[in-house]
């Protein structure tokens, strides 16, 4: 029989009516002749509590133990689920992560699926159960230890358990109905994308990060897994995450991202000389600030100055790893320069590739409405600007304008 994967996030499986709802969802689908895998996150907030429960245990936690506690919230709702469906006449069983087994690296809070053990889970499904209920986020690792694949993992345990069953599509059930062109919050006029690519929902991430865990596209990408991202409250169709294949509309431009809360440094006058960039940015990533955009100016007289961006919140790590750099002899700057008060605007489409003139028409769109461009990057299907952050919403309706991402295809 077809299978399907449907996994479903907190919020539809936050009390027992929506696991009730959910079950009803299931139901259909082996009505209509599939056998279904279903993944369940924890009730909305549960996660959040264990991890509490955790922190004011022990500040220094034991991960081996933090595993133990957070597993435990998808484990409920997976048995509840299977006993809902049975309560439907539904033939219904649940897994936890150690049952399947899904096994994973021993990165204990942020563990990768290495592997899933088909065996018993298709036994079962040959004996006329209908439906697996996996309980996401977790596995074990090789020590036998419980094991978790960080936040928003359960999405990633979807994907997994799609490529290894095959399956025909893994439907992500959520509190939103798909993916927009860009935070309706901030532009009304903001679409719901039919399909998206795969390489697009990458890099829209800061739009579709609190949707789907990056992860779960990487992998989906790998093992061409088609994602639906769909509603759990309306009956309509969401975003299938795809191979560029599958889409039709061409649209250059397929959506605005942003990050607010950027901020902008710069190193005055550093010395020019071979392995200074490594010097500079060695030293930030062993301190794990996650550097995003980088500038390096022209030279005089043997100095330039560089700048990067990265997250507000990492300025003072950045600073501190900088000037210890500084302190020990591996670098030598005139002074170090924070704009903490920058954002960045970004425009995604795979049709980049072969359009010329894109980034072209973004500058225009953004000078046309008095916004001044701080820093530029471009790659081969993004381009993305620094600016003040008090810009922020006028440049990104401005963008969603320009590109006339309103209108369908
Ligand atoms: N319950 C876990 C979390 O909140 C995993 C998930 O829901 O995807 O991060
Ligand atoms: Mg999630």
């Amino acid at each position: 029989m077809p299978r399907l994967v449907m996994k479903f996030g907190g919020t539809s499986v936050a009390d027992l009516s929506r696991i009730e709802a959910a079950a009803a969802r299931v139901r259909r689908e082996v009505e209509a002749g599939h056998d279904v895998i279903v993944v369940v996150s924890a009730m909305a907030g549960k996660t959040n509590e264990l991890v509490g429960w955790v922190r004011d245990t022990s500040v220094l936690y034991d991960a081996r133990e933090y595993d133990a506690v957070v597993a435990s919230g998808e484990v409920v709702t997976a048995g509840l689920m299977a006993l809902r469906l049975q309560q439907m006449g539904v033939d219904a069983r649940s897994w936890q992560g150690w049952q399947v087994p899904v096994r994973t690296t021993s990165a204990h809070g942020a563990a990768r699926i290495e592997e899933i053990g088909t065996e018993a889970i298709a036994a079962r499904f040959a004996q006329g159960v209908r439906v697996a209920v996996v309980a996401g986020f977790q596995g074990i690792s090789a020590e036998n230890r419980v094991t978790t694949l960080g936040r928003g993992g359960s999405d990633t345990t979807a994907v997994a358990f799609a490529a290894a069953f095959d399956a025909e599509r893994c439907d992500i059930y959520t509190d939103v109905d798909g993916i927009y062109t860009t935070d309706p919050r901030i532009e009304d006029r903001a679409r719901k994308l039919d399909r998206i690519a795969y390489e697009e929902m990458l890099e829209l991430a800061s739009l579709g990060a609190k949707v789907l865990q990056t992860r779960s596209v990487e992998l989906a990408m790998r093992y061409k897994v088609r994602l639906q991202v769909l509603s759990s409250f309306e009956d309509k169709p969401g975003t299938l995450v795809c191979d560029e294949e599958e889409i039709m509309e061409s649209k250059v431009v397929s959506g605005v991202a942003f990050q607010r809360d950027e901020a902008k440094m710069t190193l005055i006058s550093v010395a020019d000389r071979p392995g200074i960039a490594a010097a500079i940015f060695g030293p930030l990533a062993d301190a794990g600030v996650n550097v995003d955009m980088i500038v390096q100016n022209i030279s005089e007289d043997g100095r330039t100055d560089m700048t990067f961006s990265c997250p507000v919140a990492e300025v003072p790590r950045a600073r501190a790893a900088l000037e210890t750099a500084m302190a020990e002899g591996h670098i030598n700057y005139h002074g170090l320069d924070a704009d903490t008060d920058v954002a960045k605007v970004s425009i995604v489409g795979i049709g980049m590739r072969s359009h010329a003139g894109v980034a072209q028409k973004m500058f225009r769109a953004l000078a046309d409405e008095g916004v001044n461009i701080k820093v530029i990057t471009t790659s081969e299907i993004k381009t993305s600007v620094l600016i003040d952050r008090k810009y922020l919403e006028l440049a990104v309706q401005a963008l969603h304008d320009a590109f006339e991402l309103d209108k369908a295809g």
